[in-house]
């Protein structure tokens, strides 16, 4: 693995204010004060026992305070400890006969307190709270600054984390793909390393660039590896960290990071995460998140307080840039737009050596087909993956890393955990001809993605899966492709038909996912007869806590008739599916018996079984993964 974290916190100590040890110093004093009352150190023992001393002739003296009684009493021959007790309310007529008997030094206090003990005590409350207040005043002030830096008060200061010249030890050589993003990256390189240059000839750098990307596409990564190639001081802020802040706290911390950037620039600010704070503001909660809010005003502040001869860019990331506000993109602030997407094949590719490089891998390491497999999986999963798998080699004891081990963590990352919990024989039995009714009408399908792998091992909540990949990533879908996918998600039921004359409620998720994917079909893409060439998507609100609400903008005629039409794709893909297994039985009996034997089978073992000589020819999409 090449991530390397080694942010110092490096901001540069400043001297203290005199005001702020003042009200720190008064605030403990008041706090103190109020444990420090009666005489510590004085043992304090019974009425009697005093009085049983006295006669022992062991008191030396006595002071009277009201009805406390303290002094010295003798240990041995020449030791003296000090001691206190309580007079008891009724008059003690022994006392004073018995003090003067042994001739004891007496001295009588006045009960009353002095007058500087009873004004302190009075305007403790008030000079305890006067000093919380101005504490906390000037804490939101002064964004902390006058406290001691890095002192428990310093909480207002800027969190950003600095990362020195040559402490980030990521470079571009790290990342793979993502080569369009690293083009437009590149002159704002040049740039922090040569500002000059721009500046001479009265070029424009764009102060603010806006990383967009899905999570896990390496938006983080990139930002910190632009800062370690242009050898600039890298600032690193998380938008999530200013939300649930006092008010004012937030707008200090990003004053704070700009100067501290405008102090050693050139140099690289980085906000991660920005639409936490960047949300649009009149968003449909209607309660305004002032924090939020008086953040985002002050990074806009400060980018518009920008003079374009600063050499200080700054990057934000985000993997929601629908719900930024807008004025976050005017022209002049995150006016650049560099896009990372979910890395293609080829790109899988690479990304799987860079991180194989720091793990032990075997020799004949087949990269390229798990590269295959990872159809939408992100940079940050494909790491994980080799993590994963170096750790299930470990596991094992092995020292190498092979293709199996590869095998496993992709199964594990897309299918969840194998399960231990055994199926009984009738559900194995279900689980077989199900899975194989799936491979079965996706081996025949003329439109269908190739076959990968079918298994019954249950992973997740899955009894089974059943998984086709494509040779190649697809944006877009054919018609026949899509009918052809659903016929092949009702496979599975139809089989459990044809074998048990029954279905089960296994095939739950699979009847979902054809119903969804018929009413994309229907409603989204166009492609029923009867609707024509329509969108009928709902339009999408999202409000805080509930996930999406989606309001109808079409009649109820048409409701009707997309349910009809979504009714009638799913109802004739799984007709074909069913005449197709039926005119097959003979190899679904022999992929189900492989299945319960074995349990996993793979495209070789099912071509094999089946002795085909003439694999159809499918067309290819993104991984298709039914259970
Ligand atoms: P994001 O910020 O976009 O959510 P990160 O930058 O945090 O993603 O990426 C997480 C991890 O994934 C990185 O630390 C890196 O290990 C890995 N990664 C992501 N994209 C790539 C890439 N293109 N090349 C190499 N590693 C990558
Ligand atoms: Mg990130
Ligand atoms: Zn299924």
């Amino acid at each position: 693995m090449t991530q390397i974290d080694n942010n110092k916190a490096a901001p540069p100590p400043r001297p203290q204010h005199w005001m702020d040890i003042f009200v720190v110093g008064l605030l403990l004093f008041t706090l103190f004060s109020f444990f420090d009352y009666g005489d510590k150190g004085a043992e304090e023992i019974a009425y009697s026992e005093f009085k049983q001393m006295l006669r022992d002739n062991r008191i030396q003296n006595v002071l009277i305070r009201g009805d406390e009684i303290s002094g010295s009493y003798r240990i041995q021959r020449d030791e003296f400890t000090e001691f206190t007790t309580t007079f008891p309310p009724m008059d003690d007529y022994d006392l004073f006969p018995l003090l003067e008997e042994n001739d004891i030094e007496v001295r009588v206090s006045s009960t009353d307190q002095s007058i500087w003990t009873m004004l302190f005590i009075n305007f403790l409350p008030w000079l305890l709270i006067i000093g919380i207040f101005m504490l906390t005043s000037r804490m939101i002030r002064s964004g902390g600054k006058g406290f001691a830096d890095g002192g428990i008060f310093a909480f207002t200061k800027s969190k950003a984390r600095l990362s020195k010249e040559g402490d980030i030890k990521v470079g571009y050589g790290d990342i793979a793909g993502l080569t369009h993003a690293k083009e437009d990256l590149g002159e704002v390189i040049d740039f922090l390393r040569n500002p000059e240059k721009y500046r001479a000839i009265g070029a424009k750098i764009p102060k603010g660039i806006l990383l967009v990307g899905p999570p896990g596409t390496g938006k983080t990564l990139l930002a910190r590896a632009t800062a370690a190639e242009a050898g600039v001081p890298f600032f690193s802020i998380t938008g999530s960290e200013f939300v649930e802040m006092f008010v004012g706290v937030g707008a200090s911390r990003v004053r704070d990071m700009y100067k501290e950037a405008r102090k050693v620039a050139p140099a690289l600010i980085f906000i991660d995460e920005i639409d936490s704070v960047g949300r649009a503001r009149s968003s449909i909660n209607g309660v305004g998140n002032d924090e939020r809010e008086q953040t985002l005003n002050q990074i806009l502040a400060e980018m518009d307080g920008f003079s374009g001869d600063e050499a200080v860019v700054v990057i934000a990331a985000t993997n929601r840039p629908d719900i930024l506000d807008s004025a976050l993109t005017r022209p002049g602030r995150f006016d650049r737009k560099v896009v990372l997407d979910l890395p293609q094949r080829q790109a899988r590719l690479d990304i799987l050596k860079v991180h194989s490089r720091n793990v032990a891998m075997d020799g004949n390491l087949d990269l390229d087909t798990i590269a295959a497999s990872t159809a939408g999986f992100s940079g940050a999963d494909l790491a994980n993956l080799i993590n994963e798998a170096a750790l299930l080699a470990a596991r094992d004891g092995k020292t190498l890393v092979d293709n199996s081990y590869l095998e496993s963590a992709r199964d594990k990352i897309v299918m969840g955990e194998k399960r231990e919990s055994m199926l009984n024989e009738e559900e194995r039995r279900r689980a077989a001809y199900h899975e194989a009714g799936h491979a079965l009408t996706a081996y025949h399908m003329p439109h269908a993605d190739l076959l990968r792998k079918v298994s019954i091992i249950p992973r997740g909540l899955a009894l089974g899966f059943t998984e086709q990949t494509p040779a190649e990533d697809k944006l877009a879908f054919g018609q026949h492709y899509l009918e052809d996918r659903i016929a092949i998600m009702l496979g599975g039921r139809c089989a459990e038909q044809l074998v048990f004359n029954e279905v089960s409620s296994g095939a739950a998720n699979d009847l979902q996912q054809a119903t969804l994917l018929a009413k994309h079909m229907v409603t989204e893409w166009g492609m029923s007869k009867q609707l024509g060439p329509l969108s009928f998507h709902g339009s999408e609100e999202s409000f805080p806590g509930q996930e999406f609400l989606v309001r109808k903008d079409y009649s109820e005629h048409t409701a009707e008739l997309i349910d009809e039409e979504v009714s009638k794709l799913v109802t004739e893909n799984e007709q074909r599916a069913s005449t197709m297994l039926k005119e097959h039985h003979a190899e679904l009996e022999i992929l189900a018996a492989a299945l319960l034997e074995k349990e996993t089978l793979s495209d070789k073992d099912i071509l094999e079984l089946l002795s085909a000589s003439n694999i159809p020819k499918k067309s290819e999409t993104a991984i298709g993964l039914l259970n």
